[in-house]
């Protein structure tokens, strides 16, 4: 039999027979005190804070593909916490804080490089919006500054910025602490950090049931892999939470839909930053091996496909060469997509749920990698005491309900 390089890959991932002991996924334990459901960056992260902070370790993540395959491994790694309401400064901030020292905390290079995230304002509305949110963040203590077209220029000099461009840039907030990160490096990152505290980490392993006792708390996961006991669930497989929460019996506000990116050819460094456009639906950065990482908008159609439709790219490639002039005759390498779940008001949901023992982080939509560290902390604590951390509080499954939305949304149009 022949193998190519990923198959081999893939078989040690899969936990192939032929292979060392210690490359293969551990078989599942009957019961755990706590089981995760998803080895993405969050679910990882959460693993990893109920360990080292809360002292559980009896826990199991479970993941049906492999560890960081999901959105983790195909998000453009755009990290910034210059959102709009407070709330989401709040979740945002402390994510950026805990980035700061990832590395450090984990023994792992993240590669998180702050290198500045420049958002780009095209009309008089978005100059609006945009100083709206430079305001409201300093409020906060968050930085986030205005830039004129001629400063825009200066801190990323391949930017076009004629009068005449399709899309003219009018000015553009700055966050000079935002940046990007390694994201599959970030999901091993945990991992291993998790795997060292005594959690165990089970690729192959899909959640296919949830059981409940008498009462209608939680009782244990059915998985392809055999049924494991255990009274606390946490729930974080993004795109698909609305299929394993209907398990429990539970009807989501959610809505799934592919979101694609795409890398070019490596070049020489010419991209000192992220710049983002929410108008045109157009993210760039440049990779350490030189790739300009673009990410493009989501179909206009619900989906499960991990493709897109190929106009969403070719409009976001429309738009990158009549910013970035330089970049027209570039190659593309290669292009993928996610699933990514999206609520009402485009902000997440991180909480208990009405089933006793079941707890559910989504919906981070377009814009969740960013928040992984601190969205595992908070969610891990909001397991462990069964109450709602602080920060995590005002993001309750509850507020559709009662209509205290988060509407980033309507603030910024998007959520990247
Ligand atoms: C193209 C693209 C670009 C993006 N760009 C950015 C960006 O620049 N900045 C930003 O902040 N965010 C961005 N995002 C969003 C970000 O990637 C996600 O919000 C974040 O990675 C979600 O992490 P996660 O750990 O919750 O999900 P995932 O990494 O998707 O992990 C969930 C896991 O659950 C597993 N799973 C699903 N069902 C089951 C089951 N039944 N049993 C067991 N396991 C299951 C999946 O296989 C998956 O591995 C982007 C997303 C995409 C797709």
């Amino acid at each position: 039999m022949r193998f190519s390089i990923f198959s081999l890959a893939r078989q040690a991932l899969a936990g192939h027979s032929g292979w060392p002991a210690q490359w293969r996924d551990p078989a599942p334990k009957a019961s755990y005190d706590a089981v995760i459901v998803g080895a993405g960056g969050h679910g990882l992260a959460t693993a990893y804070y109920l360990a080292r902070e809360h002292g559980l370790t009896n826990i199991a993540v479970l993941e049906k593909g492999w560890l960081g395959g999901g959105n983790t491994g195909r998000n453009t790694t755009i990290i910034r916490s210059n959102y709009l309401w407070e709330e989401s400064e709040a979740i945002y901030e402390h994510a950026v804080k805990l980035w700061e020292t990832l590395a450090q905390e984990l023994n792992y290079n993240v590669m998180y490089s702050p290198r500045g995230v420049m958002m780009l304002a095209h009309n008089v509305h978005d100059i609006q919006i945009f100083k709206r949110h430079v305001h409201a963040n300093r409020l906060a203590g968050i930085d986030n500054e205005w830039l004129t077209p001629e400063q825009a220029k200066e801190f990323c000099p391949p930017l076009n910025i004629s009068r005449e461009a399709r899309y003219p840039v009018l000015g553009a907030a700055l966050q000079r602490r935002g940046g990007v990160a390694r994201h599959d490096a970030v999901a091993w990152g945990y991992a291993r950090g998790a795997d060292r505290l005594g959690v165990d980490i089970i690729q192959n392993c899909e959640v296919t049931g949830i059981r409940r006792d008498a009462a209608g708390a939680v009782a244990g996961v059915d998985t392809t892999r055999g049924p494991i006991a255990t009274r606390k669930i946490g729930v974080v497989a993004a795109g698909h939470t609305s299929v394993i929460m209907a398990m429990a019996g539970l009807r989501m506000p959610l809505e799934s839909y592919p979101l694609q990116a795409l890398v070019s050819e490596p070049i020489k460094p010419i991209m000192p930053c992220v710049v983002m456009s929410n108008t045109i639906h157009a993210y760039v950065s440049q990779s350490d091996k030189g790739e300009l990482v673009i990410g493009a908008g989501t179909d206009a159609y619900v989906s499960y496909s991990q493709t897109g439709a190929l106009h969403v790219t070719t409009h976001t490639l429309d738009a990158i060469s009549d910013l970035f002039p330089v970049t027209r005759r570039l190659k593309m390498l290669r292009n993928w997509g996610g699933i990514v779940d999206v609520t009402p008001d485009r902000s997440p949901i991180i909480g208990r749920t009405p089933v006793p023992g079941l707890y559910v982080n989504c919906g981070w939509g377009t814009g969740g990698f960013k928040a992984t560290p601190g969205s595992g902390h908070v969610f891990a604590a909001t397991i462990a005491r069964d109450e709602p951390h602080p920060i995590a509080a005002p993001f309750t499954l509850e507020r559709f309900r009662t209509g205290r939305l988060i509407d980033e949304a309507a603030a910024a149009a998007v959520a990247h």
